[in-house]
């Protein structure tokens, strides 16, 4: 076969390709379907970096080689060279004519499970391994990457700096979940201490260690010396929640801010968004008009909402009070000091005011012992930002910063001193006033996608029982 420079399916269909047309070109990838008759046929070739196919003719008889089109069924992976012309047929403006084809990869029709279209998400999760070669998860890890390319450029034009916090933490003061030990100890024979628990202190890194439930306390020790720092990390939870918005293994945005308030604070959580949003709009298109054609007609409309409008914010004593007035019977009945859940969130969002909403000063007791306590002694600096369909999507605050008040709190809620020591001395190092929030990658990838379940926006999910890919 002849070396010819490959193009991406991509470029041809979505960049001016003006310059190639009628000269031979070269294009790869796996066929998505084959039709045709005994003089033509036509493969719809997809290589991923685009929704669309790039169809490709072959005249069957010129072609000289039953043997070879006969293996090109679906799943199959080709390479082609041919002539790239202006497309007879309508949807699309270019195909090939095919003059050569190299077989890379047979699909079998009689075993290849991706044989037929229209698939459950459910059996497609069976097959994860192979799911990617979908036009849902293709759009769905697509999307994926240009919002993980969108939060890097956000925080980079804005002057924040990309702090890699641990994965392996020798801490369990988060108090965020349950959490994954990590350790080299004999399983069948670990040392025992005395008392005849496991000695720890021979384990590998000399004490207990898990897996990372949260950045945000290290995140902190970077705010207070770079002023704006972000992480984007993995973190784990090893809570048995098999829900549609829970993973075992999630990715985690906190940016944290030297003297940033909670105004800044959430000027900046609705600005962050607002701008990610925006750029999907922009850059992913045709991909989000696959989404919202296949799972969620209301999809664009929703996005659109979110960049139009401005967030309201209240505080939780009025959300509450709001929800008490609202004649409505929920599930969870509303009053002050329990946390909102999921349908008193959307109730305020949806119904109340039809735009996302930030809640601010929640009781410090449904808090974590890092927020900055209010002046009433009963409340604390935390935000959250709650959106239509899944309710919170961010949850932040302002951090205490006065060594005494947080010293409290850690003692209050035992917290273990040993645990935070170093947390502790930022306080009496130079403190400052600062601020951030956490935002779940996933959970905003459902948002952004119309997918109902979190196992689908991630390429290799991990839950109870699944890790198999
Ligand atoms: P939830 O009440 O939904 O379990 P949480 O209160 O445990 O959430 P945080 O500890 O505040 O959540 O974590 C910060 C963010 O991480 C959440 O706002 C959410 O977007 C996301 N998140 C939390 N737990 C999970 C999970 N198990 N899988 C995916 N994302 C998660
Ligand atoms: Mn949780």
């Amino acid at each position: 076969m002849i070396r010819l420079q490959r193009q991406k399916v991509f470029d041809l269909l979505k960049k001016d390709s003006s310059h190639l047309l009628n000269k031979e070109i070269n294009v790869k990838g796996w066929v998505r379907t084959r039709r045709g008759n005994k003089n033509v046929a036509f493969i719809a070739l997809n290589d991923g970096s685009i929704i669309h196919n790039l169809q490709i003719v072959v005249d069957v008889n010129a072609f000289q080689n039953d043997e070879l089109l006969r293996k090109v069924t679906t799943g199959a992976c080709i390479s082609v060279n041919g002539k790239l012309v202006a497309s007879q047929g309508k949807g699309q403006a270019v195909e090939v004519q095919a003059s050569e084809i190299h077989l890379y990869g047979t699909a079998d029709p009689e075993k290849y499970p991706l044989q037929k279209k229209g698939h459950t998400l459910e059996f497609l999760r069976e097959i994860a391994h192979l799911r990617p070669r979908t036009n849902t998860f293709g759009a769905v890890f697509r999307i994926r990457h240009a919002l993980s390319f969108a939060i890097h450029r956000f925080f980079n034009e804005n002057g924040f700096f990309y702090l890699h916090t641990p994965i392996i933490t020798g801490s369990d003061a988060e108090g965020a979940g349950a959490m994954f030990r990590v350790t080299t100890l004999d399983m069948q024979n670990p040392p025992l201490d005395e008392q005849g628990k496991v000695d720890y202190s021979q384990d590998f890194f000399g004490k207990e260690t898990n897996l990372t439930v949260s950045g945000q306390l290290e995140g902190e020790l970077g705010a207070l010396a770079l002023s704006n720092i972000y992480t984007f990390g993995p973190t784990f939870r090893a809570e048995n929640s098999n829900t549609s918005r829970h993973l075992s293994e999630f990715w985690m945005i906190e940016p944290e801010m030297a003297f940033y308030d909670i105004h800044d604070n959430m000027d900046l959580a609705e600005s962050f968004l607002k701008y990610l949003i925006r750029y999907l709009l922009e850059h992913c298109d045709d991909d989000l008009a696959f989404l919202e054609k296949m799972y969620d007609k209301e999809l664009t409309a929703r996005l659109n909402m979110i960049v139009g409008k401005q967030f309201e914010r209240i505080t939780y004593t009025d959300a509450v009070e709001i929800l008490e007035n609202s004649g409505r019977t929920f599930e969870y009945p509303v009053k002050w000091g329990i946390d909102l859940q999921a349908e008193h969130e959307r109730y305020l969002v949806e119904q109340e005011f039809k735009r996302p909403v930030i809640i601010t000063d929640y009781p410090k007791d449904i808090k974590a012992f890092y927020m900055k306590l209010n002046d009433d002694g009963k409340t604390v600096r935390a935000m959250d930002v709650l959106f239509p369909k899944i309710g919170e999507i961010v949850g932040g605050s302002q951090r205490e910063e006065t060594y005494e008040k947080l010293y409290g709190r850690v003692k209050e809620m035992g917290i273990h001193e040993e645990d935070v020591w170093w947390y502790l001395e930022t306080r009496k190092f130079g403190t400052a006033p600062h601020s951030g929030f956490g935002l779940g990658f996933e959970r905003l990838m459902l948002f952004v996608t119309g997918m109902g379940n979190i196992r689908d926006v991630i390429p290799f999910p991990r839950a109870p029982q699944s890790a198999e890919f």
